[in-house]
């Protein structure tokens, strides 16, 4: 009987660690690389040679691959010449196609440079899902062929963001930066020692360093502070994947596949003296907010409009209310949710205003969510005094705001962000001597 690669690739708190041949301890690499770093051959051919030299290093290697540069935003724009509301099933077989020519193509590099590598697709490499096409959940990993080939001193490539359901056997897709979802699952699969997620920038700073030039790098941070970043807009790491390696225990480095510098180490934080305040601030521009308004103000009403909208399968983010503008004994219900969950929203409320008798629905697309993180927060007064004082100072109107015990969430104007996010950053002394490096990638 083969050994279970688990017990060949133990984790070093697991006792029984495993010596090569130089009695070197042999760790089992899960390495992610995302778009912009496989987003040309000279790229591939780069990124391959950075694969061999782990490999060659003496460590183990599994690598999860993105598609090549923005390919899938372009199949999704191809898709939707062809047809404006494809079906989940298609659309889902369209978009894999993205990761499928990445694999094959970095695989085709690695052998090249003299090792053996092999390409997998989500279904080949036993990456199980429900059947929601579009925003699947993993449910199981059965990575067999994954530990042959490792077996076998080969290098696979798993192709990342998509799996099949065991229910319908058809091919779905994780939701947009899924990749990063893959590479934790298959990481906690195979009881990797650690997850490399690899992409444009060093690490996880304290703000985009798109958006925040004087962004600094953070060298740890725990997972639930990178879940509320990830939950609020900072999609360096899909919140997902941050939410299975909390689960399942399995660290991530985040850093740059464009240079050899350490990254960001995504683990848990047992050291709560260590936790600062602030961890950083995520902004989010892909909400957009709903008033129902003149809404009769008796018990019940509520209920009717977030069943109505829950049914069409639509997550609600902030939720206000405040007294009507108009006459009489109303009240205005302000929510927020994805923009691309629009359309079903309005539909569905706008088949139920007789039974609700709301007066109009007002639909608000150039918003943006901007957030304070930090799990120091619970623990230090003045946070939000100190929050809201400089969005006044920058001149920013706050429409809406939510809190959680580590975070602080307010709505402003789409345009403001780049202003809110900025003056946050400086006030809670966060900007760096430094510039912040983005390597590559558009930001989409
Ligand atoms: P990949 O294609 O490698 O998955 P993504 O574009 O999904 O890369 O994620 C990396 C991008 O995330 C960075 O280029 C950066 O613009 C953005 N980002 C947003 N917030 C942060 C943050 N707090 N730290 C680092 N990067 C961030
Ligand atoms: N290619 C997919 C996307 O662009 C998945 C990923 O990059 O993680 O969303
Ligand atoms: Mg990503």
């Amino acid at each position: 009987m083969t050994p279970h690669p688990a017990d060949c690739h133990p984790r070093p708190d697991f006792g029984g660690l495993r010596y090569g041949l130089g009695l070197r301890f042999v760790a089992l690499l899960v390495q992610k690389f995302g778009g912009s770093s496989v987003a040309d051959a000279e790229r591939i051919r780069t990124v391959a040679s950075r694969i061999v030299a782990a490999k060659r290093s003496g460590d183990d290697v599994v690598v999860v691959v993105s598609a090549m540069g923005d390919t899938t935003d372009d199949l999704i724009a191809l898709a939707e010449q062809v047809s404006p509301a494809p079906p989940g099933r298609e659309l889902d077989m369209l978009l894999t196609a993205g990761e499928r020519i990445a694999m094959a193509l970095l695989a085709m590099a690695i052998s090249d440079l003299g090792e053996q590598a092999r390409s997998y697709t989500g279904s080949q490499a036993g990456v199980l899902t429900d059947s929601a096409h579009g925003r699947a959940r993993i449910i199981d990993v059965t990575p067999g062929r994954i530990e042959s080939a490792l077996a076998e001193g080969a290098i696979p490539i798993v192709a990342g963001f998509q799996g099949i359901s065991p229910d319908t056997k058809d091919i779905t897709t994780l939701g947009r930066g899924g990749s990063d979802t893959t590479a934790v699952a298959l990481a906690a699969a195979l009881r990797a020692d650690v997850c490399e997620i690899y992409t444009d920038v060093d690490g996880v700073f304290t703000a985009d360093p798109r958006l925040v030039p004087r962004a600094r790098q953070v060298a740890r941070l725990g997972y639930e502070e990178m879940l509320e970043l990830a939950a609020s807009g900072a999609k360096v790491l899909h919140l997902r994947c941050v939410e299975y390696a909390r689960r399942a225990g399995v660290p991530i480095h985040v850093r740059s596949s464009f240079s050899t510098r350490t990254g960001s180490w995504v683990t848990e934080q047992r050291d709560e003296m260590e936790q600062p305040i602030i961890t950083g601030i995520a902004h989010d521009l892909g909400d957009a907010k709903i008033v129902v308004t003149a809404v009769p103000d008796k018990p019940g009403e509520a209920a009717a409009i977030f069943t109505a909208v829950a049914e069409a399968g639509v997550n609600i983010d902030m939720i206000v209310q405040n007294v009507s503008s108009g006459s009489g004994q109303t009240t205005d219900i302000t929510f927020t949710l994805p923009k691309n969950a629009v359309a079903a929203a309005r539909a569905a409320l706008s088949e139920r205003r007789e039974a609700i008798g709301f007066a109009s629905l007002l639909v608000d697309d150039e918003i943006a969510k901007v957030s304070l993180v930090g799990a120091g927060m619970r623990s230090h007064p003045g946070v939000s005094a100190q929050f809201f004082s400089a969005l006044a100072g920058a001149g920013v109107n706050v429409e809406m705001i939510s809190t959680s015990e580590i975070r602080i969430s307010v709505i402003v104007r789409a345009v403001d962000a780049p202003t809110a996010v900025r003056a946050l950053h400086t006030s809670f002394g966060l900007d760096s001597p430094e510039e912040a490096v983005v390597y590559a990638g558009t930001g989409r």
